[in-house]
């Protein structure tokens, strides 16, 4: 069998590429292997929250995923606040004030991940290998063949490994990647709190790290915290009234009305944090993406952001060159494809990185003070600041921009 396109793993990213791929005309094979789980609005909510920028959420539209997690469970946020332990320094962004409906909207990765599900389904030109994995990489007549477990033999024009932070794909195609460990944890757990969270995404920086409470539909709050992997693995630990102590010590001392007291919590789990950069995004006719190409802090709850961003990428830089009669695979296409996004990413990825240093305890609270007072005072900063988180910011791909992959596909016959 030979594809335009093998997209390896149908995570959030590897999912919208392929149905987005499938719709702009490319014949496209999905290589996954756990089909996700049904999702019912009924079930408790999940722990995995993300929240997505307007820009994802324009993107997740046009894979047709959108509309299906509106019909479900989610929850936009028009206010953001930062702050430090002591509130020296606070910075508060309003949608109203951008002139935006909303700075983005919570939904939880289960419900993202089965609506994509449906819409690979449905959508005609996608053969889906599931449950399946790759075994082997090889080069026919110098384009990709891939082996898989089940013994099938596939083989692609290009290949796009989507397939998370420990991609098979990158070892495959021989991509070095640069590799920090934060010694640090995630800690994620749903939580109520004593007047509900109406729409706020709120995170004090505290000594240990971030921790942020995002908003859910039903008024409690997703709270990611992040902490030296030993004090996770202690919170972890503890009954469910002496964690939710710590949290209201932690969340304690501000004179600000909200987050208010936590008064119940659901399960908690902690992920390691790191930060990963892909040396290139391209290879030997194979593209990189999402968490496969780079992992970022989660203290801006960007990563699967920019995931998105590279799967619309991808998708502008393939309908460009089929428009100009060049090969989608051609050396050419997959360095812009691969310039383009790996110099957004560590933008960010060091942009957060450079965040989460002003914030440790090692820090100069000048420098700190310094920071924050720019970015409060400056409309010049805060705008780019919220082009960024919005998605929006002019580099991003079109279809972030308010552009539909028709306008894309329309602009390819002129
Ligand atoms: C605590 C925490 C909080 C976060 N909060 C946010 C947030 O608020 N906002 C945000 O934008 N991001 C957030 N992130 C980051 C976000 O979760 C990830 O960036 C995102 O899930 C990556 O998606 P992906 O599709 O690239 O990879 P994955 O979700 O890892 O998907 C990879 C897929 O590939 C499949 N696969 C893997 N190997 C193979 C193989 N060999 N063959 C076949 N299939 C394979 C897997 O089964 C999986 O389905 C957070 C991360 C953490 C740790």
């Amino acid at each position: 069998m030979k594809y335009d396109v093998i997209v390896v793993g149908a995570g959030m990213v590897g999912a919208t590429a392929a149905t987005l791929l499938a719709r702009a005309g490319f014949s496209v094979a999905v290589i996954e292997h756990h089909e996700p789980a049904p999702f019912n609005k009924e079930q408790a909510v999940g722990l995995r929250v993300s929240a997505f920028s307007p820009g994802s959420a324009d993107i997740l539209g046009e894979a047709g995923a959108w509309r299906q997690i509106e019909r479900q469970r989610f929850c936009p946020y028009r206010r953001m606040v930062v702050e430090d332990r002591e509130e020296t320094v606070r910075l508060e962004f309003s949608a109203a004030e951008f002139g935006l409906e909303r700075l983005g909207t919570l939904v939880e990765n289960e419900l993202v991940q089965w609506s994509l599900w449906q819409s690979l389904l449905i959508q005609g030109g996608i053969d889906l290998f599931c449950p399946d994995r790759v075994t082997s990489l090889e080069y026919v007549d110098g384009d990709p063949s891939i082996g898989l477990d089940s013994g099938k033999i596939i083989q692609s024009r290009l290949l796009v490994g989507a397939d998370g932070a420990n991609s098979e794909i990158r070892k495959l195609l021989g991509i070095r990647q640069d590799h920090w460990e934060y010694g640090q944890s995630g800690l994620v757990c749903v939580v109520q709190t004593v007047t509900p969270n109406n729409g706020l995404a709120w995170q004090r920086f505290l000594e240990g790290g971030p921790l942020a409470f995002l908003p859910l539909a039903d008024g409690s709050s997703s709270i990611v915290w992040s902490l030296p992997e030993a004090d996770a693995a202690r919170l972890l630990s503890l009954d469910n009234d002496t964690f939710i102590a710590e949290i209201n010590h932690a969340i304690s001392g501000g004179e600000n009305h909200w987050p208010d007291r936590v008064s119940s919590c659901g399960p908690k789990a902690a992920f390691p944090l790191s930060m990963r950069l892909g040396e290139r995004y391209a290879a030997r006719r194979g593209v990189l993406m999402g968490d496969a190409a780079h992992v970022v802090h989660p203290l801006a709850g960007q990563g699967v952001n920019l995931g998105l961003l590279d799967a619309a990428g991808l998708v502008e830089v393939l309908v460009d060159a089929r428009n100009r009669n060049v090969d989608i695979a051609d050396e050419k296409t997959l360095e812009k494809y691969a310039r383009w996004r790996r110099s957004e990413s560590e933008i960010m990825a060091r942009g957060m990185h450079g965040i989460r240093g002003l914030f440790i305890p090692e820090a100069l609270g000048p420098l700190r003070r310094l920071g924050f007072g720019v970015v409060s005072s400056s409309w010049t900063v805060r705008d780019a600041f919220i082009k960024r988180a919005t998605g929006r910011n002019r580099n991003a791909p079109a279809l972030a921009r308010g552009q539909t992959l028709t306008d894309l596909l329309r602009a390819e016959h002129h």
